[in-house]
């Protein structure tokens, strides 16, 4: 009977460690969805990045709107839009 309840020990203890570790992957993972997505128009007279697809600043836009991570858009040289932001 001891090996039944060192199994129990065992699955108990299995069971329960993936909880913590799942809670704390995702406060990570969480941690790593806050990179903010903005949109930017990859025209030639485009130099912002917007907080949303629907701001002003995107309605000349001549090509497609792209979703983008905000550091992705700093690197490509991007600043805030004044509208949105
Ligand atoms: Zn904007």
């Amino acid at each position: 009977m001891k090996a039944v309840r060192a199994m129990l020990l065992l699955l108990f203890f299995i069971g329960l460690q993936p909880t913590f570790n799942s809670q704390a992957l995702s406060t990570t993972y969480a941690v790593d969805k806050l990179e903010l997505l903005v949109y930017i128009c990859k025209g030639p007279a485009s130099k912002r990045y917007h907080e949303t697809p629907n701001c002003q600043g995107l309605r000349s836009c001549s090509t497609k709107i792209y979703e983008v991570t905000i550091s992705d858009a700093k690197n490509l040289g991007r600043t805030a839009c004044g509208y949105c932001y």
